[in-house]
């Protein structure tokens, strides 16, 4: 339903996007969303009435396909389009075609601060415009249905959306710190379900860790956190067909305590019998999670009516690396591991296992030379199965300067092989 100009804006109270997202060079769109154009921007709603998107549709915006997105987290993430377009771009680096800015510390190969630019941070002052406003429209009563919507954006004024994000951290037990690379196939937006805490190396160079031994959360607060999220989402729920089970080795969680987890939340999320796609499945693992990870706990989640991902923290597979890194990982082990990643790959359909090595210019040419020795003589799946992220280690100075780096050994790569940014829920 379309209602034309009132104060200067047009309000869709509802449209429908495709149910998946779809990469292009065009803006993402997916889901059912709510949108109000004024004649210079357009601001996306979900279900809610939460501001999720906003783009600017006149010539001081950087680029049409370029948008403002508002995470779960509630950050706000510039989604650029970058400065190389073409085959060897962007898209060969992400594996998308844009790169999402991020407003907090990461590790970027590429810097944009957008809140250097003032064409987009005009953004921001024309959304509280449009807020206002609406207040003003709220008195009108000539729409009920676009009525009901503004009721509904009002409600969910900045306090009330950053109010929401830390709600979302209580209800979990803790800040999502990272997302699995493979979320990027659902533009990150994952329901979040905390069945372990902690991981099991404590590796010194990692930013994200948490200080937390390993351990596995109890049945009762797992369901307590099915049901609390289910509350939480509202009726956005429906725009949701993806699962995260965290945090930062779910693997290393037992088969059983995996399986149930993933039925009992489908049966409240209802995402394998509502959706018109397979909905996903995404989690970390570590290489001794998957190197005593049994057939059949493969057989469990290949049977799930989900499509699942399984990322791996390898980081290297040089043994002097591993010491500088602070990982207390063998490098036999780090290969077996890879060995199994690609012969899981190719045994379940609807399991793929990805894994993480890291970039810098501060590694040893060992630690390249062991990668490209790896990668280079890695079983290609036919389907392209088993992507390897690789992930700028933080303090690496000269960020740009890794790219080079990244095509080269990307070239000599026998599995897909992208750039992995670091982005908090
Ligand atoms: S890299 Fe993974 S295993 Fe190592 S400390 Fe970070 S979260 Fe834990």
């Amino acid at each position: 339903m379309h209602f034309p100009q009132q104060n200067n804006f047009s309000i869709s109270v509802e449209k429908q996007g495709p149910a998946k997202v779809i990469k292009g060079r065009l803006p993402l769109r997916y889901g059912t969303y709510s949108e109000i154009r004024t004649p210079d921007y357009e601001f996306r709603f979900n279900l809610n009435g939460e501001i999720k998107f906003i783009r600017g549709l006149n010539t001081n915006w950087p680029h049409p396909a370029e948008q403002l997105k508002r995470t779960d987290g509630n950050d706000w993430v510039y989604y650029s389009v970058g400065d190389q377009s073409g085959e060897d771009g962007l898209i060969s680096w992400m594996g998308e075609y844009y790169l999402p800015c991020l407003p907090y510390p990461s590790n970027p190969v590429w810097e944009v601060n957008y809140f250097a630019d003032p064409n987009i941070m005009n953004a921001f002052a024309a959304w509280s415009q449009l807020y206002a406003d609406l207040y003003g429209a709220k008195e009108s009563r000539r729409y009920p249905r676009a009525q009901d919507l503004i009721i509904r954006i009002l409600e969910h004024n900045e306090k009330v959306l950053h109010d929401r994000s830390l709600r979302l951290r209580d209800i979990v037990g803790e800040g999502v710190s990272v997302l699995p690379p493979d979320t990027r196939h659902v533009d990150y937006e994952i329901i979040p379900l905390m069945i372990a805490d902690g991981c099991l190396y404590h590796c010194d160079f990692c930013c994200v860790k948490s200080q937390r031994s390993f351990g596995a959360r109890s049945e009762s607060n797992i369901l307590d956190q099915i049901h609390q999220l289910k509350e939480f989402y509202g009726r956005n729920l429906e725009n949701y067909n993806a699962l995260f089970l965290g945090n930062h080795d779910a693997l290393a969680a037992r088969a059983d305590v995996i399986h149930w987890t993933v039925c009992e939340a489908d049966k409240a999320f209802r995402l394998s019998d509502t959706r018109p796609h397979t909905p996903m499945l995404f989690l970390f693992g570590s290489v001794d999670s998957l190197l005593r990870s049994t057939d059949e706990l493969f057989d469990k989640i290949d049977q799930l009516p989900f499509y699942t991902f399984i990322n791996i923290g390898f980081e290297s597979a040089d043994p002097s690396t591993l010491a500088v890194i602070g990982k207390s990982l063998s490098a036999l082990k780090a290969r077996e591991a890879f060995d199994k990643m690609n012969a899981i790959n190719a045994a379940f359909t609807n399991i793929e296992i990805t894994g993480n090595f890291l970039i810098g210019t501060t590694l040893s040419p060992t630690h390249y030379q062991t990668l490209e020795e790896l990668l280079g003589s890695a079983p290609k799946h036919p389907k392209g199965k088993g992507a390897i992220y690789l992930s700028p280690i933080k303090d690496s100075p000269k960020k740009r300067e890794l790219l080079p780096q990244f095509l080269e050994i990307k070239k000599h790569s026998r599995l897909p092989t992208y750039i992995y940014l670091i982005q908090r829920l």
